[in-house]
């Protein structure tokens, strides 16, 4: 028997990758361990978590199962550009802030066209300029937009903003790709239907996280226009990204899908970030910087206080814009955020 190396360190709200694996993820996989099945995709876990997906978004979708959001998004990326496109995204877009490069890597040069934004939300007119403000051939050609559903900081493009953008780029012909990393959040906190987030909003292909969902790992690349997944696989497999025991990566999905935990897990991270949002509400010299829509909480706070949080044992990230960033996952425990909210204030009544 393996012993763990300590009892679980205490919860922390750094990130949403600091979880586990959710219950319904976890026996999805204990079952898909019963015994022997087909490789690389071409067992019965694999086409179950693939029709799962056709049924959740109404949509006879092409789905590619991948090991991480970075390979999902550079590869989904590279599938709709040329090495002599480029890609329209916020400057604060994982992909262009956090991927190493990976979208370029494998596109074969693809070009990040980056769109500065404080809130991370692309606009169809910031589009629209960038996509036409160079037609000549000493220029990248714009031919992909990716939008983060929800953004980097938490906010949540409404299904009007997301059609206005796909109707710019159907106009100037443009694909659009959407990083889902955290897109459960995205549904819970709008309300809507998966179908109704993407697809039936002009989205073109959909990365979807199932990390920071609740699984151990995968993401998967949704194609809703079966001609851009052609010869996807081969780009998978080149690119490391073809599980060989291929059923560990697709069965949570299953458990994920059929189970409804892929939204109630999404919705327990959201309700969370919404209660600490709310605790720290009227504190002296704490303010949320972006609205509250998914389960990101930023706060700008004093340096002093931040390192008075951390001595308490806290662990946040301060990347965007020098806030405190929050992240609530689907087994954030009530009262560990509230002995959050009770240590924020104790500090800043020390600072005052
Ligand atoms: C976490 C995340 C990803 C995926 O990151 P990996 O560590 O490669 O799985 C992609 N996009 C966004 C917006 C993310 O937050």
């Amino acid at each position: 028997m393996i012993q763990a190396t300590t009892g679980g360190d205490a919860q922390q709200f750094a990130s949403d990758n600091y979880s586990g694996i959710c219950p319904e993820a976890w026996a999805a996989m204990a079952a898909a361990n019963a015994g022997h099945a087909p490789a690389y995709g071409e067992d019965a876990w694999t086409a179950r978590a693939a029709d799962a997906f056709r049924t959740l978004f109404e949509s006879p979708c092409e789905v590619f199962f991948a090991f991480n959001g970075t390979a999902a998004n550079a590869l989904a990326l590279a599938a709709l550009c040329q090495s002599y496109h480029s890609v329209i995204c916020a400057d604060s877009a994982h992909v262009e802030t956090d991927e190493c490069g990976a979208p370029e890597f494998f596109s074969n040069g693809s070009k990040l066209l980056t769109v500065r934004t404080q809130s991370g939300k692309l606009t169809p007119e910031a589009i629209r300029a960038l996509a036409t403000n160079r037609g000549d051939i000493h220029f990248p050609r714009p031919r992909v937009v990716s939008v983060t559903q929800p953004t980097e900081t938490g906010l949540v493009y409404g299904l009007d903003e997301l059609r206005a953008i796909s109707a710019v780029c159907r106009e100037l012909g443009l694909a659009l790709q959407m990083d889902g990393a955290r897109f459960s959040n995205a549904c819970a906190g709008l309300g809507c239907s998966p179908a109704e987030m993407t697809w039936r909003a002009g989205i073109d292909v959909l990365c979807f996280g199932g990390t920071k969902n609740g699984m151990h790992a995968g993401e998967a690349v949704v194609f809703f226009d079966a001609g851009l997944a052609e010869d996807f696989g081969y780009r998978c497999k080149q690119a490391g990204q073809l599980a060989s025991k291929m059923r560990f990566l697709s069965a949570p999905w299953v458990g994920m899908l059929e189970s409804g935990a892929w939204l109630r897990n999404a919705e327990h991270g959201n309700a969370c970030a919404r209660h600490f949002a709310d605790g720290v509400a009227g504190l002296p010299g704490v303010s949320a910087l972006f609205p509250v829509e998914a389960n990101a909480v930023f706060l700008a706070m004093a340096p002093d206080a931040m390192e008075r949080l951390r001595a308490r044992g806290w662990r946040f990230y301060t990347f965007i814009g020098g806030g405190a960033r929050f992240m609530f996952a689907w087994d954030a425990r009530i009262e560990r955020v509230e002995e959050l909210l009770r240590d924020l204030r104790a500090v800043v009544a020390e600072a005052a």
